[in-house]
């Protein structure tokens, strides 16, 4: 045994110096591949921009076409001028910073994300993705990168309004879209004539599918996945599809005195089992779907009446159009039986908000994947369970969306956290993507 181990032993080293000879020019050659994002950079300028709309609780008020915003913008306008790149707004007033390819007809690899917030908001949720954008140009200046195709940053407009910019991009933003008064108390029309666009001529801020060789969004995950499984990186699979309904439950408003409790039609008792029973036909299939009743009203309601009438919200969510029908179905199936039981009948009435599922491109996801795993980074596929501009782009682009970990999952609020060293995952994550898909890895 010894003597063998022993051979086995300084096999292993005369094949490592072997490896080693042998890998060294191609590593050499292979450097720009190794490129890492700056953590100490990026937290720089997330802190510079978290300045914006600074309020005193630690976050920001950065409301879309507000003072903040716009200060905000040029702020990112001058970091984009600083990476080399032409900054130019389109007519939705949708930042796009642009750094020639070597071919300069391929189509553009498009990344970014969104700089405005909510009211209330955190440091992170868009800024992630704008400032890691711009850290993967600043990396490919600073390392003599140059690219075959054209690449562009963008930082889309009012993304929490409605994911405006976007929607534009895609042709999808109509004169009632525009007149709906936006957080900052302007129309976004006016808003959109504020930062520099021109909401008259939305049509040249519209992109063709093939113009776009692809996009892609890196932004924090708002959620407690990653944090909670100490992963480093989340490759979206999607943005979840959203329906809403209004659930009609009728009973018979009477004298809660002297009315005994057989002879009762109680449309709360109803509505009591009917929300339980949301819970219990979401829970209890595999998968991630989520469903969710977040809003009662009784009728009369008075605590002396028997109510006559509950109208509640049904919210169901899933990456699967066909899953949420399917979860829609049991919850009605179970609603028939609660009316049946009761003698209360249950009506759903869909209301016209429903957004589709937005699954991102496969070979997207796979590029995502290897980039991360290439960089020694652990990594999960998940889907998104919030909106995100990227959810757009899928309609024109072959679209990929990388996440970074929120702390304890808290976003839209002053706590949103998400370390430096994990922005700069997700930058490192992105760069290689980019590289990859202007290398052929999208064909
Ligand atoms: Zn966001």
């Amino acid at each position: 045994m010894e003597p063998n181990g022993k051979f086995v032993g300084a096999a292993r080293m005369n094949h490592t110096i072997l490896i080693g000879i042998i890998l060294l020019p191609v590593s050499l050659a292979a450097a720009a591949d190794d490129i890492r994002a700056n953590p100490d950079r990026m937290e720089q300028n997330i802190r510079a921009l978290s300045a914006f709309g600074a309020n005193a609780d630690g976050g920001v008020d950065r409301l879309a076409f507000g003072a903040a915003d716009l200060a905000g913008r040029a702020y990112i306008m001058d970091l984009m001028r600083e990476a080399g790149l032409s900054v130019r707004l389109d007519t939705a007033g949708n930042i796009i910073g642009r750094r020639e390819g070597i071919e300069p007809d391929l189509p553009v690899i498009m990344f970014g994300s969104h700089i405005d917030s909510v009211p209330g908001g955190g440091n992170y949720d868009g800024d992630v993705g704008v400032i890691g954008a711009i850290e993967v140009i600043q990396l490919m200046q600073d390392n003599g990168i140059r690219t075959r195709h054209p690449l562009e940053i963008v930082s889309f407009t009012d993304e929490e309004g409605g994911l405006i910019g976007s929607r534009a991009m895609i042709g999808d933003v109509d004169d009632r879209t525009l007149s709906v008064v936006s957080h900052s108390g302007m129309t976004i029309g006016a808003g959109i004539s504020a930062v520099g666009g021109d909401p008259n001529r939305l049509d040249l801020a519209e992109r063709q599918p093939g113009e776009l060789k692809a996009f892609i969004e890196l932004h924090i995950e708002q959620g407690a996945f990653l944090d909670e499984e100490n992963i480093d990186i989340g490759v979206v699979e999607g943005i979840v599809g959203i329906r809403w309904w209004d659930v009609t439950i009728e009973g018979f408003a009477n004298h809660a005195g002297t009315t005994p409790m057989d002879r009762r039609w109680d449309a709360m008792v109803s509505a009591a089992e009917y929300i339980l029973a949301v819970n219990r036909v979401a829970t209890g299939m595999p998968g991630g779907q989520v469903a969710t009743v977040g809003r009662i009203h009784a009728a009369p309601g008075a605590p002396n009446v028997i109510p006559g009438e509950v109208v509640l919200s049904l919210e169901i969510r899933d990456l699967s159009a066909e899953k949420i029908q399917r979860v829609f179905d049991e919850i009605s199936a179970a609603a028939e039986g609660i009316a049946d039981d009761r003698s209360t009948p249950i009506r759903h009435a869909e209301i016209d908000v429903a957004s589709p599922p937005a699954p991102t491109n496969e070979q997207m996801r796979r590029i995502i994947a290897a980039a991360a795993d290439d960089l020694g980074l652990s990594f999960k596929f998940m889907p998104s369970g919030a909106g995100h501009d990227a959810q757009d782009m899928t309609h024109i682009a072959p679209t990929g969306m990388i996440f970074v970990p929120s702390v304890k999952g808290i976003s839209h609020s002053p706590k949103e956290f998400t370390s430096a060293q994990d922005m700069a995952n997700g930058a490192s994550v992105l760069l290689r993507t980019v590289l990859a898909i202007d290398g052929g890895a999208l064909e």
